[in-house]
């Protein structure tokens, strides 16, 4: 089998919301990049199917976008498919101790922002974004392939992949996209920190007695967090999409419920804060695990999104950190690039590495935070809990500041996550 020797200048593994958001970016400052991606569909196939999803109704994989990934995802030009097709703008959110009397409440209004974030369907967002790399040749998207070996590093960094048809491919540099159980971290020897939250994530559309009012609801119950995502379109205002993460045991014994049942057990749940919960599509459970790994960077590789770390759902962070470490990672190789330095070194790689791994840490230990705060506590622990949700509340500047932080409009952001003026 003959080497085929640098035709692009980066290759990404792994074509979802993450690998294929940073390939764009990468050609539109004139990069060659090879794009492989281990299923079959082809991205025509997935642009074309979704007029007629979005009339079958909503996916039950839904992501809530920050406005800094709104600002990467325009950047990338897919932020105007996306609203023509569908996403869901909410103005609000309503968070509440189920155990307790805290509650907190965040308004974009107070922000001066016309909404916090949008709800939108991740095969929306991932079809916009193929439908942008359309316009660029620079792009070889490459489907049902998948690494099967990676060769150690040569002098500047790059690598040999051997395909599972057999090919083999050189890239300066690999960068890793392909989600949380990434097979370049695996093949590229980078060890991560793995455990299971004790937590599994039923997720579904539902519909509700009472309108959403476009806020998000979450009631952190003894079980484990609960949220209501408001969505657009249909019973205008009474569709939500329910990320309920709970423990293994009592997933199981949601998942057997009939849906009448279902929908009773759900009401109880989230303290009848929309009314009965009238109808329910059907349901998924997903196993949510943390991972992180202990360095996003080897020599001639790089790991971003999922591949590099994985976050419980509860503060909706998960591909909004995966966008941030796409803009920094696109600045980074486009300076080498253009400073004619060699992609795969760990000198230009580092700096990558620099940029994204604190904040990523952070969130993730804050994530673990919340989640053994609202745990089973004893009772003078809940007291606290309630009184420290209902001062942070209280305190305007305070509050104001963790929304935008979450937001994504404050704190040192990669340039193109930064909204255009
Ligand atoms: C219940 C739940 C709710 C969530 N809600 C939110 C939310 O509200 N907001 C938010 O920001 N995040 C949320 N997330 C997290 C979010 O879904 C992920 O962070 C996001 O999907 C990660 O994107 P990615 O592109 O890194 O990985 P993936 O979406 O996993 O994409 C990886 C791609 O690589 C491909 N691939 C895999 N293996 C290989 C291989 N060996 N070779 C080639 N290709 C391969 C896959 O087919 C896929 O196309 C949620 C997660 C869960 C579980």
């Amino acid at each position: 089998m003959s080497l085929q020797i640098a035709q692009a200048d980066v290759v990404i593994n792994g074509a979802g919301m993450v690998g294929a958001s940073l390939a764009v970016l990468l050609a539109q400052a004139g990069m060659k990049v090879t794009l492989l991606e281990a299923q079959a569909q082809p991205p025509e196939r997935l642009i074309a199917a979704i007029p007629e999803q979005l009339a079958a109704g909503y996916q039950p994989r839904v992501s809530a976008l920050t406005l800094a990934s709104q600002a990467v995802l325009d950047r990338v030009g897919a932020w105007q498919a996306m609203t023509a097709w569908r996403v869901t703008p909410y103005t609000g959110m309503q968070v509440w101790d189920g155990m307790g009397s805290g509650k907190i409440s965040f308004d974009a209004a107070e922000l001066h922002e016309p909404y916090l974030g949008h709800i939108v369907e991740n095969n929306v967002t991932l079809a916009g974004i193929y439908q942008a790399m359309q316009d660029y040749p620079e792009i070889s998207l490459f489907t049902d392939v998948q690494m099967t070996a990676l060769s150690a590093p040569d002098q500047q960094g790059g690598r040999v992949l051997t395909l599972s048809n057999g090919e083999t491919l050189y890239a300066p540099v690999l960068i890793g996209a392909d989600g949380a159980e990434s097979r370049t971290r695996h093949l590229a020897g980078i060890p991560a920190t793995a455990w299971d939250y004790g937590h599994h994530a039923i997720v579904t559309t539902v519909t509700t007695e009472k309108s959403h009012q476009w806020q998000c609801w979450q009631r952190f119950t003894e079980d484990g967090p609960l949220a209501f995502l408001p969505l657009s379109g249909g019973v205008e205002g009474h569709q939500i999409s329910l990320v309920w993460s709970t423990s293994p045991k009592h997933a199981q014994e949601l998942m057997a419920l009939s849906d009448e049942e279902f929908c009773h057990a759900l009401t109880q749940a989230s303290d009848v804060c929309l009314g009965k919960v009238l109808t329910t599509d059907p349901r998924f459970a997903i196993n949510l695990r943390q991972r992180h790994a202990h360095h996003y960077v080897a020599e001639g590789v790089a790991l971003a999104g999922d591949a590099g770390h994985t976050i419980h759902p509860l503060a909706g962070q998960g591909v909004n950190l995966g966008l941030l470490d796409v803009a920094a990672l696109a600045e980074v190789l486009i300076d080498a690039h253009q400073q004619q330095l060699s992609l795969g070194s760990l000198l230009v790689l580092r700096r990558y590495q620099r940029l994204r791994r604190s904040d990523n840490l952070r969130m993730s230990a804050t994530m673990e935070f919340f989640r053994r705060l609202f745990g089973d506590r004893p009772a003078p622990i809940r007291l606290l809990r309630s009184r420290g949700m209902n001062l942070v509340n209280a305190l305007s500047p305070v509050k104001n500041h963790l929304a935008m932080m979450a937001m994504g409009v404050k704190g040192d952001l990669p340039k193109f996550a930064v909204r255009r003026g």
